[in-house]
């Protein structure tokens, strides 16, 4: 018999962390759990670790670790409990697993997933402000260490899915042989074909109502400014190393195509499914084999119609924003990520104008043009720019 894959999974808790224990569970004899981690939510934490008997749990801090005892209560052989940020660093380093799912949300992600591809290990990166902040870091990081890099965003899913085998690498150099373009699709969110200024009095609860997806709330919001998409352009550019020009993004609502690679004697390669983010795991958990993801069948007669238009750039602040700073370089797209997870903080907490979003992005993308030229060569270095543009952020829109 085969050993399981034993797998950590960083962010255990969030959408993504749920769906991957949701998958992993319908392979028992395949895949093992290690190390689980989670940031506020301890009562589903403690559930998960006594389910899949993880041996580990990171959690941020000593007063949560007492609260996920309690969650625990006297169950036997509790996991070993890890404490504080630079944990999340050692769970995902620990050689005691081989796959690191790593779904935090946010740049808060980003040393987790760089300590995985720093291990060489197979990593199934949701994450994907990690290569927003710090994309030339990470890619060079896995060809250095060798690690097996998955995308699990479905739109990168799918087009490391379209690609030929033989250019799946897991860091290309450059871009694949043949391709023309990569084409990512994006639903539009809930607010498709209203006008940016007709949205300033969006709630949260609206902003969160994806029409296709359930995702966290930070994705959800991003989702519906489609910075987003943006995030999604900037990632697509690091993945395949494809340069900006040859990216380009079409509105599809349906979320029924993933996303597609055109290649230059003109064939489209699309990558079709539910838009259900378990088939993206289940493709990264059992790569290179398919295995059953609880996913069921494409009904496109049910379907009836595949739309697809424009996105129309001068309606999204945001994805100009972000077309903006993947032009401009590292520096500004560590801005727009720390400006945005600033801005939809603020927004979910009710201290912000949903149309204020793109404001705070624009003004923290100007205040990071206005600085002088920095390295960036170092986790340290992203880390000290992301905490400046955070205040810059703050200033900017007093909150
Ligand atoms: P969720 O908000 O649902 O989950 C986030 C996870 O990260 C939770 O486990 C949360 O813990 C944990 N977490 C939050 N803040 C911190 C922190 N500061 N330090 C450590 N852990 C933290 O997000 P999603 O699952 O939706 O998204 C996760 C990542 O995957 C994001 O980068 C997103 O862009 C990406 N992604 C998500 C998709 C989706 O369908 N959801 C699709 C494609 C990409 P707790 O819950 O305990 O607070
Ligand atoms: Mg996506």
């Amino acid at each position: 018999m085969v050993a399981p894959l034993v797998v950590t999974i960083l962010g255990s808790t969030g959408s993504i962390g749920q769906n991957t224990l949701d998958v992993i569970a319908r392979h028992p004899a395949r895949f093992a759990v290690h190390a689980l981690t989670a940031h506020s939510r301890m009562d589903l934490l403690a559930k998960q670790a006594f389910d899949v008997k993880a041996a580990v749990v990171a959690i941020p801090s000593q007063a949560t670790a007492e609260r996920f005892k309690t969650a625990w209560a006297d169950a036997p052989n509790r996991p070993v409990i890890l404490v504080g940020a630079q944990a999340l660093v050692e769970v995902a380093r620990d050689p005691a697993s081989q796959a690191i799912m790593a779904a935090i949300v946010g740049a808060a992600g980003l040393p987790s997933a760089l300590a995985a591809a720093q291990a060489g290990k197979r990593v199934l990166l949701a994450n994907k402000e990690a290569l927003v902040a710090a994309g030339s870091i990470f890619m060079a990081t896995v060809r250095e260490s060798g690690a097996e890099l998955l995308p699990i965003d479905s739109e990168h899913n799918a087009i490391f899915q379209c690609l030929p085998q033989h250019e799946r690498a897991s860091a290309p150099q450059g871009p694949a042989a043949g391709v023309r373009r990569l084409i990512l699709t994006a639903s539009g969110g809930p607010f498709r074909n209203q006008r940016w200024a007709d949205l300033s009095k969006v709630t949260p609860e609206q902003a969160c109502a994806h029409p296709n997806w359930s995702m966290g709330k930070k994705i959800s919001v991003d989702s519906a400014t489609m910075l987003n998409k943006g995030l999604e352009v900037i990632e697509a550019h690091h993945l395949f190393a494809m340069p900006a020009e040859k990216i380009s993004v079409v509105i599809h609502p349906q979320s029924v195509v993933h996303s597609m690679v055109e290649y230059e004697d003109g064939s489209v390669i699309a990558q079709l499914g539910q838009p259900d983010m378990r088939t993206p795991i289940a493709y990264g958990l059992g790569f290179p084999e398919r295995i059953s993801s609880g996913v069921g069948m494409l009904d496109l007669a049910l379907a009836g119609r595949l739309d697809f238009s424009q996105p129309d750039l001068k309606q999204l602040p945001c994805l100009a924003l972000s077309f903006q700073a993947l032009k401009a370089g590292q520096g500004a797209c560590v801005a727009l990520n720390a400006a945005n997870e600033v801005a939809v903080a603020a927004f979910l907490e009710r201290r912000l104008a949903y149309t204020q979003i793109s404001q705070v992005i624009e003004d923290t993308l100007s205040w990071q043009a206005g600085q002088s030229t920095r390295q960036l060569e170092s986790l340290g270095d992203i880390i000290a720019l992301d905490e400046q543009a955070r205040s810059a952020a703050r200033r900017a829109s007093a909150i």
